[in-house]
């Protein structure tokens, strides 16, 4: 493994803001989205759409907290960095502009091409 603790630790910080970045962005989310309600009861081609796009947002929150979480896991289970497909080190600069990588640039995009 060629990441340092040191890099493992700044990462680590990176996620940790991640999930609370993104929890704060779904709850002001949901406050509009329920105040915008509030104030424009009888329209409700405009409450259907809110409805949607708050359940979209609700998954889109729940999907990247899960990849935070998987990323925050590996880094327990000292497995951080470590391509899923091919078990190769995924390099740094991969991880600090993408923490959340899975795997490494080779892998993603043999994947992303199939
Ligand atoms: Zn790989």
């Amino acid at each position: 493994m060629e990441i340092t603790s040191d890099q493992i630790n700044s990462l680590k910080e990176k996620l940790l803001s991640s999930k609370q970045e993104n929890l704060n962005f779904q709850k002001n989310f949901s406050q509009e989205i329920s105040g915008e309600k509030m104030g424009d009861m009888v329209d409700l081609a405009n409450s259907n759409l809110s409805g949607k796009l708050e359940t979209l947002f609700r998954a889109r929150y729940v999907e990247k907290d899960k990849e935070l979480n998987r990323a925050l896991d590996k880094i327990t289970e000292g497995e951080y960095g470590e391509c899923e497909e091919c078990d190769g080190p995924i390099a740094i600069r991969r991880l600090e502009l993408n923490p959340t990588a899975l795997r490494c640039v080779a892998c993603q995009e043999k994947i992303e091409l199939n």
